[in-house]
């Protein structure tokens, strides 16, 4: 198991109607080519050096939704389809561009990471020969400390968090979906996200301060050479952060503030097991203190792979939040997570000796060419060679059952 990094990247929207009214200047630019993005501190102190930032991938004001889909998420997703879990967390200020994971439909560049992931995981599964997929689709809102389904029809029904001692943490009566196709998996998302403004208008709240997490499970099975039936299962989240800026507004008191830290116990909980995760020194991280956190202990510092897209204002006047989700981000690149397929360790062998032998196999076709492999397979000599040489081949040929033997013991 290797340990692989939290990917980040940047986005940057263009500057909105209500900033060029106030004459905002722009105070963030980019290098996307590097993944290079730079911060200039407004006003008196412009003149000070500006701050330097590099990351997985910078997407400065003209970028897209489906250029980040096909530069890094698309590779997440693939994953997903292989058996390992993924997660994407859309991070930043209110009004900055966490709508990369919904999306909207015009222009069609701007689809969001969810409904390009369905069509991808889609499009992926129906080509897989030997391979029968069962797909499920489940999407929550955390709002307040309580998690609500979207998909369910008592969208006030708080639901549980559960630990079970091989599946980790779940909620518990969350509605999981069957899908078998895109359009299915559209209507659900819509579903939900409808139920997700209802629910914020009964309650009284502002979806913004809400986090939602889509999730499509992907169980493959496939007949192994053994015969056997194999199961892997991946599992991707698509996380809809709530806006960062409440964070930095600490200047409320009393019954305010409560509420204000209430609201973001789970984004400050966040950022506090970044920091644990990528300090080096705590022992302790603090999964336990939020909802959120312990729903997605897995993509942080566990088995998934993770990539965080912060999404930035260019505008001078957001300059201290945008410095923040820069800083947020910047830490997020040092968590280290160790994705597995998920799978029977028995499985886990198999599939490594099935690997092997294609390599094998490989090998020989470069060394024999396909002719020669046929010729092989059919039992003949593959090429008509001197008598020391078809020796070798035999030897090849019963290194080969020998593989196959170990394959039917395990
Ligand atoms: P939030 O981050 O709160 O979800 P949105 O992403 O919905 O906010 O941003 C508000 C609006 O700003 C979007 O509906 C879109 O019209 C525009 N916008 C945001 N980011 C971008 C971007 N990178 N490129 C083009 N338009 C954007
Ligand atoms: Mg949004």
């Amino acid at each position: 198991k290797m340990a692989e990094a939290v990917k980040v990247i940047v986005r940057c929207r263009p500057l909105n109607q209500r900033e060029i009214k106030l004459n905002c200047n722009v105070c963030l630019e980019m290098v996307e080519e590097r993944g290079f993005c730079c911060i200039r501190k407004p006003g008196s102190q412009a003149d000070q050096a500006p701050k330097q930032f590099t990351f997985d991938g910078a997407y400065y004001t003209s970028s897209t939704t489906e250029q980040i889909y096909n530069d890094i998420a698309y590779p997440l997703v693939e994953g997903v389809v292989e058996g390992y879990n993924g997660t994407v967390f859309a991070y930043g200020q209110t009004g900055c561009g966490k709508f990369s994971m919904q999306g909207v439909d015009d222009p069609v560049t701007q689809r969001g990471i969810i409904p390009r992931a369905f069509q991808h995981i889609f499009e992926s599964i129906s080509v897989a020969e030997n391979t029968k997929y069962l797909v499920h689709a489940s999407y929550l809102e955390i709002y307040n400390e309580e998690v609500r389904d979207l998909l369910s029809k008592q969208i006030k029904d708080k639901l549980e968090l559960k630990e079970h001692p091989d599946r980790g943490v779940y909620v518990k009566d969350l509605l999981k979906q069957p899908v078998s196709n895109v359009a299915e998996c559209e209507q659900i998302m819509a579903f939900g996200w409808k139920n997700r403004s209802v629910g914020a208008t009964l309650m009284n709240a502002d979806s913004s301060r809400s986090h939602s997490i889509f999730t499509i499970y992907l169980e493959a099975c496939d007949t192994g050479i053994d015969g056997g039936d194999h199961i892997r299962a991946g599992k991707l989240n698509l996380v809809d952060l709530a806006g960062s800026e409440r964070q930095s507004k600490t200047g409320s008191t009393g019954e305010r503030l409560k509420e204000a830290t209430k609201i973001n116990l789970s984004l400050s909980a966040l950022g506090n097991v970044i920091s644990a995760l990528v300090d080096g020194k705590s022992k302790h991280i603090p999964y336990r203190d939020s909802k959120l956190t312990r729903l997605l202990q897995d993509s942080l510092g566990g088995n998934t792979k993770t990539l965080m897209v912060a999404c930035l204002s260019p505008a001078d006047n957001n300059y201290d939040e945008t410095l923040s989700t820069l800083r947020y981000a910047n830490r997020a690149k040092n968590i280290k997570n160790k994705p597995h397929i998920n799978e029977d360790p028995k499985d886990a062998l198999l599939r490594e000796y099935q690997e092997e032998i294609k390599k094998l196999r490989g090998l020989l076709v470069g060394q024999l060419g396909p002719d020669g492999i046929k010729a092989l397979l059919e039992g003949q000599s593959p090429v008509p060679k001197p008598k020391q040489e078809s020796e070798t081949s035999e030897k090849k040929s019963s290194t080969g059952d020998q593989d196959s033997d170990k394959m039917k013991k395990v």
